[in-house]
């Protein structure tokens, strides 16, 4: 165990009894979590068997069942949950909370209940919503994903109070159904009720350890800017030996723009895309010099490519992890069916997206994306240009005594200091309660680097479930000695 914070007592030492009791109950919580694994993992199993895909219309009934799982679970522990309504098209929030004192800080733990959806489920090795524990693994879809890592989380809380009959800190409890699809539902709820999600500190495990019994701590994630392009040649399809050659091409129009933009191996041609950069510091760059990454392995493991192409002099941990990225996802126009059809298309779409990095501003890389598309268009061609996403990055305060509790949590349950990186995903719910309720966040994992999430065969490590525990049940004590902001 990591060496208690211990506040100054005060004149009748009940600062120091209150640390004591604080060691004692951690302890305590933590043996009931271990001797409850087993039914903490029939559980879990049984929350992975609702197939809460949030992309898939036809799934938002198991969504919501998902949410209700959820919410009667904490219910039953002595948290007072509720299924918040979602907005149109979206999927039910579940917002918890439990008061103890309010002298104590406030702790935020958030979590997402929907998945993504398992095709192709022929690669599949057992059915996706059907668990399989085969050795130390569960797979099933969400299973790390991240079903798995939001029950530690909540498990956490019920050791807690189930072995201590209280919680060292005031708690609020966030698990979303949308982080997968992209909805409003928790925006909208921040918005309209911030105050009930007001709290001192955030925990947020949704990433992975950086390599088996290595907790990572992350100190930036990437923003995005996802785009959809559209091109307007002719006012209908043109027949190509009658009008080829005079007519505009609006899908040869995209490829020709697009291709200005993102030079192969070269750095993104938008005006002033590097201007904000900011580069990692001295520290950073040392501690990542030294993690266990081999770039071979990971270009035949995980990439399985001939080649990593990128912008040259930067390593791919620094690509990946800090440099900004521009990406056409799909192209559609024209005739895409079997055999030929000689058609010059009238009309042509394209999606894009950039991956921000700090400080970069998505306003001001639209901007700049809307300039250079109107200079490089060619003429008889129309563009326009729709935002479908948008996110700035995220920095973490990495010197805030919060995340310096959330450190000593991690080594409390790994028995190791955390290595401290990035990751190169976009996560619109930390920007939420990092940046728009402005609540120190610790962001960290206990998934695997291999767990295959969005992926056939997700899976998630068991062990890990409990070292999730065992880093939440510390998280909670560390937090119940920091002062009140
Ligand atoms: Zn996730």
């Amino acid at each position: 165990m990591s060496t208690p914070t211990i506040p100054v007592a005060g004149e009748d030492g009940s600062a120091a009894s209150r640390a004591r009791d604080a060691a004692e109950g951690a302890a305590a919580a933590l043996e009931y979590a271990r001797r409850r694994h087993g039914v903490f993992v029939a559980d879990l199993l049984e929350w992975l068997r609702i197939p809460s895909v949030s992309t898939d219309p036809a799934r938002a009934a198991d969504c919501a069942a998902a949410a209700r799982w959820a919410a009667s679970r904490l219910t039953a522990w002595g948290v007072a949950a509720e299924v918040v309504e979602p907005a149109p098209g979206g999927h039910p929030l579940v917002v918890a909370a439990r008061d103890e004192d309010p002298a104590l800080p406030t702790v935020l733990l958030y979590g997402h209940y929907d998945v993504q959806s398992p095709e192709p489920l022929g690669d599949w090795t057992s059915v996706p919503f059907v668990p399989a524990v085969r050795g130390d693994d569960v797979f099933a879809r969400g299973a790390s994903d991240n079903k798995g890592q939001c029950w530690a989380l909540l498990c956490a809380v019920h050791a807690w109070i189930a072995s201590v009959g209280r919680l060292p800190v005031n708690l609020r409890v966030v698990v979303e159904g949308e982080e997968e699809s992209g909805g409003r539902t928790l925006t909208d709820f921040v918005g309209t009720h911030a105050e009930r999600l007001r709290a001192d500190a955030a925990w947020v495990a949704d990433a992975s350890l950086f390599a088996p019994g290595m907790p990572a701590l992350y100190s930036a994630v990437r923003g995005i800017l996802y785009l959809e392009l559209e091109a307007q040649g002719a006012r209908a399809d043109l027949h190509s030996g009658m009008y080829g050659g005079v007519a505009p091409n609006p899908l040869l129009a995209i490829c020709h723009v697009l291709a200005a933009c993102k030079p192969w191996n070269g750095a993104v041609n938008l005006p002033g895309f590097y201007e904000r950069v900011r580069r990692p510091s001295a520290e950073e760059l040392a501690g990542w010099a030294a993690l266990p990454f081999d770039e071979p392995t990971f270009r035949l493991e995980q990439v399985q490519a001939e080649a990593l192409p990128g912008e040259h002099g930067f390593t791919v941990l620094e690509r990946l992890w800090t440099r900004p990225t521009f990406d056409v996802h799909g192209i559609v126009g024209g005739f895409v069916a079997d055999g030929a059809k000689t058609v010059i298309p009238a009309r042509a779409t394209a999606k894009v997206s950039m991956r921000l990095v700090p400080d970069q501003d998505p306003d001001a890389v639209l901007h700049s994306f809307e300039d250079r598309i109107n200079f490089l268009r060619p003429e008889g061609v129309t563009f326009t240009i729709r935002v479908l996403e948008s996110a700035p990055p995220l920095q973490l305060p990495l010197g805030h005594p919060v995340v310096a509790a959330g450190k000593r949590a991690l080594v409390a349950a790994f028995g190791r200091e955390p290595v401290v990186v990035r990751s190169g995903v976009s996560l619109p719910a930390l920007n939420l309660i990092a940046h728009r309720l402005r609540v120190p966040t610790v962001m960290t994992g206990f998934g695997l680097p291999d767990d295959r999430p969005h992926a056939p065969d997700e899976k998630f490590h068991l062990p890990n479930l409990q070292a999730g525990i065992a880093a939440t049940i510390a998280f909670l004590r560390e937090c119940g000695a920091l002062p009140r902001t």
